[in-house]
């Protein structure tokens, strides 16, 4: 099944780049019913009829329905054990109902790149970081995960904390970082039903390893073994650029060298060569890549032309990335590898939503405090990259893309929810607002404005990238597999069980 839709899914990608298609799309009762039974009900064994049609345990009545990669539709929605039961212009009625013809009713946010359990144990941050990804609008997070030792002996430990404590369902993305790794890809996919991996082409010394091509190659050559379509993430950067560019900055700034000069340790050019290279080996090796967190103009440029006839390159930026540029501040806060770069850097990767070069939005989050931060350090060498963003992402989003750069909302919704969950091999369980899919909902009222500050996210994390920043476009409603888990700043005290996702 998952196979079917990904095919379709590049047939997709191609036709668009050779149709001009219209960005708003009024959607008619037929067209989506057509699109339920080409797409939904034929493969996903859901009955809807078996049920009496009009009585559902939740209903959403009125809103903007947005079925990403279809459009916008004013439909109902009706909901039952879990699942979208009906999709429909007719009335229906539930035990509940939300209704309000002002508000945007879309899948819930998929964010494809987080990282949880780094600062402080996985068990206590699948906790804390994943209710606060519900308050935030997002019901899926594609989390990565490294391992010294065989994924095999140390993933059950990491399902049995998702299963006992996330708010969210997770898509596990294993680093592949040694041989025996390496070895071992195939009974990731067929054991464990995890598809996608993660290689380094550039580290973080002393804690991420980072691999040669010779290493990548051999990684692919695994991959094309394996029967189920998979997905290997890359952090695309070229080593030999950063190192050099490092040790020039620290010789010649040494103490002084401030944020700045921290951009300046990891070179556009470093970025614009690796996804030349890691495209070049993806498409003649046949193997699907994602590139993470796209940061530099450069590279989308190069993006842009290699998309043109290379299907088996996807790529993802970051709402931070698309918000926050080195002129904007100097703060300790924004140290990240790669680095926040210009204002050209961050409008270029916006163009690339628009224009299809970028796929879709994550965070590259990574829950940490200012201490363990260490903001306060007396040189930028000894602060650690990362920052936390699970509830911030969609606000971000909405705000900068829908009201600032007048995007269509249908489109950045797209890249936050049927593209991860169709690379991702989950799609139409997720990302889809058609009958059968999981009832992961998130309602969004675009009216809403609130200042951001730390104290009112709920991450264990004590700081925001966008502290004292009003926002306009907010998540108000979060609904995980049938149940509403928060609603009016609040949760409910309702939680849905929630697993990982084999594929
Ligand atoms: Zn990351």
């Amino acid at each position: 099944m998952a196979r079917d839709f990904y095919e379709n899914y590049i047939k997709n990608r191609m036709r668009e780049k050779s149709v001009d298609k219209p960005d708003f799309l009024a959607v008619s009762k037929d067209e989506i019913a057509q699109s339920i039974a080409d797409s939904i009900l034929s493969k996903m064994n859901y009955n809807a009829t078996k049920f009496d049609p009009t009585l559902y345990d939740l209903v959403i009545t009125d809103g903007m329905v947005i079925v990403p990669g279809i459009g916008i539709t004013n439909s109902n929605i009706g909901i039952r054990d879990g699942k979208i039961a009906s999709i429909t212009n007719m009335t229906i009625h539930g035990n509940r109902a939300i209704n309000d013809r002002n508000m945007y009713v879309c899948p819930g946010i998929i964010y494809p790149h987080v990282h949880l359990g780094l600062f402080s144990p996985f068990e206590v941050e699948v906790e804390t970081e994943t209710k606060a990804a519900i308050a935030g609008g997002v019901t899926t997070a594609g989390c990565f995960f490294g391992s010294q030792v065989s994924h095999l002996e140390s993933f059950p430990e990491l399902e049995r904390s998702i299963q006992m404590r996330s708010y969210i369902d997770i898509i596990p993305h294993l680093v592949i970082g040694n041989t025996m790794q390496k070895r071992e890809l195939k009974a990731y996919a067929e054991q464990l039903g995890i598809t996608s991996f993660k290689l380094y082409m550039n580290g973080i010394p002393g804690i991420i390893e980072d691999i040669g091509d010779g290493f990548m190659l051999d990684v692919f050559d695994e991959i094309k073994k394996i029967s189920k379509p998979c997905m290997v993430c890359v952090h695309t950067e070229n080593r030999e650029v950063v190192r050099r560019a490092t040790s020039s900055i620290q010789d010649t700034m040494n103490e002084s060298a401030t944020m700045r000069d921290w951009t300046e340790t990891h070179p556009d050019m470093a970025e614009e060569e690796a996804v030349n290279r890691l495209s070049y080996f993806a498409k003649k090796m046949g193997v699907h890549v994602y590139i993470v967190h796209l940061s530099s103009k450069g590279a989308v440029k190069n993006l842009k032309a290699i998309k043109a006839d290379n299907p088996y390159v996807h790529v993802e930026t970051t709402s931070p990335y698309l918000s926050i540029n080195h002129t904007t501040t100097s703060s300790n806060l924004i140290k990240m590898e790669p680095p926040f770069r210009g204002a050209e850097d961050m409008e270029a990767l916006w163009e690339g939503i628009c224009n299809g070069v970028v796929d879709t939005i994550g965070t590259d989050n990574v829950t940490m405090t200012t201490s363990e931060k260490n903001v306060k350090a007396d040189n930028i060498w000894h602060v650690m990259p990362g920052y936390p963003a699970v509830e911030t992402h969609l606000p971000v989003l909405l705000h900068e893309g829908v009201h600032t750069r007048k995007i269509p909302i249908e489109k950045i919704i797209e890249k936050v929810t049927r593209n991860p969950a169709e690379m991702f091999g989950v799609y139409p369980q997720k990302g889809s607002m058609l009958t059968g899919s999981d009832a992961d909902i998130t309602i969004i009222d675009m009216n809403k404005s609130k200042k951001v500050t730390a104290k009112d996210l709920h991450s264990r994390s004590d700081f925001s990238l966008y502290e004292g920043k009003v926002l306009h476009g907010w998540p108000i409603i979060t609904i995980k597999s049938g149940k509403v888990v928060y609603e009016g700043e609040k949760f409910t005290g309702e939680k849905a069980q929630c697993n990982y996702l084999r594929r």
